[in-house]
Protein backbone atom coordinates (compact mmCIF):
# COMPACT_ATOMS: atom_id res chain seq x y z
CA UNK A 1 0.00 0.00 0.00
CA UNK A 2 1.32 3.31 -0.97
CA UNK A 3 0.49 6.78 0.92
CA UNK A 4 0.32 10.28 -0.24
CA UNK A 5 1.26 12.94 2.53
CA UNK A 6 0.41 16.36 1.64
CA UNK A 7 1.21 19.76 3.87
CA UNK A 8 -0.93 22.59 3.11
CA UNK A 9 -1.50 25.63 5.19
CA UNK A 10 -3.05 28.68 4.64
CA UNK A 11 -1.87 32.05 5.80
CA UNK A 12 -3.24 32.85 9.63
CA UNK A 13 -6.06 33.33 10.01
CA UNK A 14 -7.35 36.74 12.53
CA UNK A 15 -11.02 36.57 14.26
CA UNK A 16 -12.16 38.65 17.23
CA UNK A 17 -11.05 35.56 19.90
CA UNK A 18 -7.56 35.65 18.45
CA UNK A 19 -5.43 34.06 15.18
CA UNK A 20 -5.26 30.87 14.06
CA UNK A 21 -3.31 29.19 11.30
CA UNK A 22 -4.89 25.85 9.78
CA UNK A 23 -2.57 23.03 8.50
CA UNK A 24 -4.21 20.16 7.30
CA UNK A 25 -2.27 17.01 6.38
CA UNK A 26 -3.75 14.74 3.28
CA UNK A 27 -3.36 10.97 3.46
CA UNK A 28 -4.36 8.99 0.15
CA UNK A 29 -4.28 5.47 0.21
CA UNK A 30 -4.47 3.52 -2.52
CA UNK A 31 -6.79 0.05 -2.41
CA UNK A 32 -4.15 -2.07 -4.12
CA UNK A 33 -1.84 -4.08 -2.65
CA UNK A 34 0.47 -4.13 -5.06
CA UNK A 35 2.93 -0.50 -6.07
CA UNK A 36 1.15 2.08 -7.83
CA UNK A 37 2.54 4.84 -6.63
CA UNK A 38 4.88 5.20 -8.99
CA UNK A 39 5.80 6.91 -12.27
CA UNK A 40 3.06 8.35 -14.45
CA UNK A 41 0.40 7.54 -11.71
CA UNK A 42 2.38 9.74 -8.95
CA UNK A 43 2.87 12.31 -11.18
CA UNK A 44 -0.57 12.96 -12.15
CA UNK A 45 -1.76 12.51 -8.73
CA UNK A 46 0.66 14.90 -7.30
CA UNK A 47 -0.80 17.22 -10.30
CA UNK A 48 -4.35 16.81 -8.86
CA UNK A 49 -3.18 17.59 -5.38
CA UNK A 50 -1.59 20.87 -6.31
CA UNK A 51 -4.44 21.88 -8.59
CA UNK A 52 -7.04 21.20 -5.82
CA UNK A 53 -4.69 23.09 -3.19
CA UNK A 54 -4.83 26.01 -5.76
CA UNK A 55 -8.36 25.67 -6.02
CA UNK A 56 -9.33 25.85 -1.93
CA UNK A 57 -6.19 28.52 -1.80
CA UNK A 58 -3.97 26.08 0.31
CA UNK A 59 -0.55 26.48 0.47
CA UNK A 60 1.12 22.96 -0.71
CA UNK A 61 4.31 22.69 1.89
CA UNK A 62 5.53 19.01 0.75
CA UNK A 63 3.98 16.58 -1.00
CA UNK A 64 5.51 12.63 -0.30
CA UNK A 65 4.57 10.25 -2.02
CA UNK A 66 5.83 6.73 -0.28
CA UNK A 67 5.26 3.63 0.60
CA UNK A 68 4.06 2.31 4.01
CA UNK A 69 6.86 0.52 6.28
CA UNK A 70 7.46 -2.56 4.57
CA UNK A 71 6.84 -6.23 7.14
CA UNK A 72 9.25 -5.95 9.90
CA UNK A 73 10.59 -9.78 10.81
CA UNK A 74 9.28 -10.09 14.47
CA UNK A 75 12.52 -10.44 15.91
CA UNK A 76 13.42 -7.21 14.27
CA UNK A 77 10.10 -5.03 15.95
CA UNK A 78 10.57 -2.78 18.33
CA UNK A 79 9.04 -3.14 21.90
CA UNK A 80 6.40 -0.29 20.99
CA UNK A 81 5.51 -2.30 17.40
CA UNK A 82 5.35 -6.04 19.61
CA UNK A 83 2.67 -4.55 22.08
CA UNK A 84 0.67 -3.02 19.29
CA UNK A 85 0.82 -6.41 17.78
CA UNK A 86 -0.68 -8.14 20.84
CA UNK A 87 -3.31 -5.82 21.09
CA UNK A 88 -4.36 -6.59 17.35
CA UNK A 89 -4.00 -10.09 18.22
CA UNK A 90 -6.06 -10.08 21.66
CA UNK A 91 -9.23 -8.15 19.97
CA UNK A 92 -9.04 -10.79 16.77
CA UNK A 93 -9.19 -13.89 19.60
CA UNK A 94 -11.97 -12.19 21.29
CA UNK A 95 -13.71 -12.04 18.13
CA UNK A 96 -12.98 -15.49 17.59
CA UNK A 97 -14.27 -16.35 21.02
CA UNK A 98 -17.52 -14.47 20.88
CA UNK A 99 -18.11 -16.15 17.28
CA UNK A 100 -17.37 -19.72 18.32
CA UNK A 101 -19.30 -18.90 22.10
CA UNK A 102 -22.16 -18.07 19.67
CA UNK A 103 -21.98 -21.12 17.56
CA UNK A 104 -22.63 -23.46 20.81
CA UNK A 105 -25.24 -21.51 21.81
CA UNK A 106 -27.23 -21.71 18.37
CA UNK A 107 -26.37 -25.29 18.07
CA UNK A 108 -27.47 -26.38 21.37
CA UNK A 109 -30.87 -24.53 20.68
CA UNK A 110 -31.39 -26.56 17.51
CA UNK A 111 -30.30 -29.65 19.32
CA UNK A 112 -32.98 -29.05 22.04
CA UNK A 113 -35.64 -28.24 19.80
CA UNK A 114 -35.48 -31.11 17.18
CA UNK A 115 -34.93 -34.62 16.75
CA UNK A 116 -33.75 -33.94 13.55
CA UNK A 117 -31.87 -31.20 11.42
CA UNK A 118 -31.74 -31.02 7.92
CA UNK A 119 -28.98 -28.64 6.18
CA UNK A 120 -27.66 -27.94 2.58
CA UNK A 121 -24.27 -29.18 2.08
CA UNK A 122 -21.86 -26.24 2.34
CA UNK A 123 -19.55 -25.83 -0.40
CA UNK A 124 -17.51 -23.10 0.73
CA UNK A 125 -14.75 -24.05 -2.00
CA UNK A 126 -17.71 -23.16 -4.61
CA UNK A 127 -18.34 -19.96 -2.87
CA UNK A 128 -15.34 -18.27 -2.92
CA UNK A 129 -14.51 -19.30 -6.22
CA UNK A 130 -12.74 -15.94 -8.12
CA UNK A 131 -15.21 -14.42 -10.90
CA UNK A 132 -14.37 -14.77 -13.98
CA UNK A 133 -11.84 -11.96 -16.18
CA UNK A 134 -14.12 -10.22 -18.10
CA UNK A 135 -12.31 -9.20 -21.18
CA UNK A 136 -12.34 -5.55 -22.66
CA UNK A 137 -13.64 -5.65 -26.24
CA UNK A 138 -12.44 -2.05 -27.28
CA UNK A 139 -9.09 -2.43 -25.67
CA UNK A 140 -6.52 -5.54 -25.69
CA UNK A 141 -5.29 -6.67 -23.17
CA UNK A 142 -7.67 -4.88 -21.08
CA UNK A 143 -10.21 -6.14 -18.48
CA UNK A 144 -13.62 -4.65 -17.48
CA UNK A 145 -14.93 -4.47 -13.79
CA UNK A 146 -16.19 -8.53 -12.90
CA UNK A 147 -16.92 -7.60 -9.23
CA UNK A 148 -14.18 -9.50 -7.74
CA UNK A 149 -13.83 -6.87 -5.54
CA UNK A 150 -16.94 -7.17 -4.35
CA UNK A 151 -17.01 -10.72 -4.31
CA UNK A 152 -13.39 -10.58 -2.19
CA UNK A 153 -15.53 -8.63 0.18
CA UNK A 154 -18.30 -11.40 0.29
CA UNK A 155 -15.66 -14.02 0.40
CA UNK A 156 -14.35 -12.41 3.95
CA UNK A 157 -18.06 -12.50 4.99
CA UNK A 158 -18.96 -15.87 4.13
CA UNK A 159 -15.51 -17.11 5.85
CA UNK A 160 -16.09 -14.77 8.62
CA UNK A 161 -19.43 -16.44 9.50
CA UNK A 162 -17.50 -19.34 9.79
CA UNK A 163 -20.55 -21.90 8.55
CA UNK A 164 -18.39 -24.58 8.09
CA UNK A 165 -17.29 -24.22 12.21
CA UNK A 166 -21.15 -24.33 13.04
CA UNK A 167 -22.17 -27.07 10.84
CA UNK A 168 -19.01 -28.74 12.54
CA UNK A 169 -19.98 -27.88 16.17
CA UNK A 170 -23.68 -28.79 15.06
CA UNK A 171 -22.64 -32.29 13.80
CA UNK A 172 -20.85 -33.22 17.36
CA UNK A 173 -23.52 -31.68 19.23
CA UNK A 174 -26.20 -34.25 16.77
CA UNK A 175 -24.00 -36.82 17.58
CA UNK A 176 -23.56 -37.23 21.39
CA UNK A 177 -27.43 -36.51 21.70
CA UNK A 178 -28.40 -39.21 19.22
CA UNK A 179 -30.10 -36.07 16.81
CA UNK A 180 -30.13 -37.09 13.00
CA UNK A 181 -28.46 -34.54 10.73
CA UNK A 182 -29.24 -34.80 7.59
CA UNK A 183 -27.05 -32.56 4.81
CA UNK A 184 -29.16 -32.02 1.59
CA UNK A 185 -27.36 -31.34 -1.68
CA UNK A 186 -28.25 -27.20 -2.62
CA UNK A 187 -30.39 -26.62 -4.90
CA UNK A 188 -32.53 -23.83 -6.51
CA UNK A 189 -33.29 -21.55 -4.29
CA UNK A 190 -35.90 -20.36 -6.69
CA UNK A 191 -37.85 -23.75 -6.96
CA UNK A 192 -41.39 -24.28 -5.63
CA UNK A 193 -41.81 -26.22 -2.68
CA UNK A 194 -45.70 -27.24 -3.49
CA UNK A 195 -46.38 -30.67 -5.09
CA UNK A 196 -46.37 -31.71 -7.70
CA UNK A 197 -45.93 -27.93 -8.89
CA UNK A 198 -42.10 -27.71 -7.58
CA UNK A 199 -42.06 -24.72 -10.89
CA UNK A 200 -38.21 -23.49 -10.82
CA UNK A 201 -37.10 -19.95 -12.07
CA UNK A 202 -35.47 -17.00 -11.46
CA UNK A 203 -38.69 -15.20 -12.09
CA UNK A 204 -40.31 -17.33 -9.09
CA UNK A 205 -38.20 -14.41 -7.40
CA UNK A 206 -39.43 -10.96 -7.92
CA UNK A 207 -37.45 -9.66 -4.89
CA UNK A 208 -34.37 -11.51 -3.00
CA UNK A 209 -36.72 -12.05 0.17
CA UNK A 210 -39.70 -13.12 -1.77
CA UNK A 211 -40.60 -16.62 -3.23
CA UNK A 212 -43.52 -16.42 -5.28
CA UNK A 213 -44.44 -19.12 -8.11
CA UNK A 214 -45.46 -18.03 -11.10
CA UNK A 215 -47.01 -21.34 -11.80
CA UNK A 216 -49.32 -22.15 -8.77
CA UNK A 217 -48.92 -18.69 -6.92
CA UNK A 218 -47.66 -20.08 -3.86
CA UNK A 219 -46.20 -17.48 -1.86
CA UNK A 220 -43.61 -17.60 0.97
CA UNK A 221 -40.44 -15.72 2.35
CA UNK A 222 -37.71 -17.26 0.10
CA UNK A 223 -35.68 -18.06 2.85
CA UNK A 224 -38.70 -20.09 4.36
CA UNK A 225 -39.55 -21.68 1.22
CA UNK A 226 -35.89 -23.03 1.08
CA UNK A 227 -35.91 -24.59 4.23
CA UNK A 228 -38.99 -26.34 3.34
CA UNK A 229 -37.60 -27.53 0.14
CA UNK A 230 -34.63 -28.85 1.99
CA UNK A 231 -36.44 -30.43 4.56
CA UNK A 232 -38.68 -32.33 2.01
CA UNK A 233 -35.46 -33.48 0.08
CA UNK A 234 -34.11 -34.76 3.73
CA UNK A 235 -37.56 -36.41 4.08
CA UNK A 236 -38.27 -34.70 7.20
CA UNK A 237 -41.18 -32.83 6.02
CA UNK A 238 -44.30 -33.41 4.47
CA UNK A 239 -44.38 -31.55 0.90
CA UNK A 240 -46.39 -28.25 1.05
CA UNK A 241 -50.00 -29.06 -0.27
ZN1 LIG B 1 -45.61 -23.64 -7.63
Amino acid sequence: MYTALVSVAREARRFSGGVYDLGLHVVWCSKYRRPVLSGRVAQRLEELIRSKADERGWQVIAVDLSAFPTRVKAQNRTRKHRAAQARVNGFHAKVRRQRVDHHHKAALDLIRSFDAIAHERLNIAGMTKKSAPRPDPERQGAFLPNGAAAKAGLDKSIHEAGWGVFLGILARKAESAGRGLVPVDPRNTSRCPRVPCGHTGADNRPTQEKLRCVRCGYTEHADRAGAVDVGIRAGLVLPVA
